[in-house]
């Protein structure tokens, strides 16, 4: 079965600081041995890495200096679920707290201050939206 993944858990150092957050190495080789992995960044669709980090504020996306990037994030959640469709894949595994990939949280500006919020990133809540299963990376043993 195949599955997408963010693409920083395999060492990739696609972050917005750009470096990578990769998974424990015998999680890893658990996840290798049930999936066929298929990484993916919805970020680096239309954005430069290392990037200004972002937070949502309201339904927006927003950058630290202001400026709203909220279409450039949609179309890497929209290239995920192009790719998902076109490879038949069903379930997507992603890195907490990113405002693209969180499964259970995500950052966001409220009131204000800077949060982790109980909300899914923007790729992970259209992923959902069309019937792909989402895992956290938090429930991988
Ligand atoms: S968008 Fe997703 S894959 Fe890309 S760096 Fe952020 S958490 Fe990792």
């Amino acid at each position: 079965m195949k599955a997408m993944i963010s693409k920083c858990m395999l060492g990739v150092p696609c972050r917005y600081d750009g470096k990578s957050k990769p998974l424990d190495e015998n999680i890893l080789n658990k996840l290798k041995e049930k999936y066929e992995l298929i990484p993916f960044c919805p970020e680096e669709v239309a954005l430069p890495t290392p990037r200004p980090p972002a937070r949502f504020i309201g339904d927006r996306i927003i950058d630290i200096n202001g400026i709203d990037k909220t279409d450039a994030f949609l179309k890497g959640a929209k290239e995920a679920l192009n790719l998902c469709k076109k490879e038949n894949i069903k379930l997507f595994i992603g890195k907490e707290k990113s405002p693209s990939c969180g499964i259970k949280k995500t950052s966001a500006y409220i009131n204000g201050c800077e949060c982790k919020c109980d909300a899914p990133g923007l790729t992970a809540k259209l992923l959902k939206e069309e019937g792909i299963e989402l895992l956290s990376e938090w429930n991988l043993t």
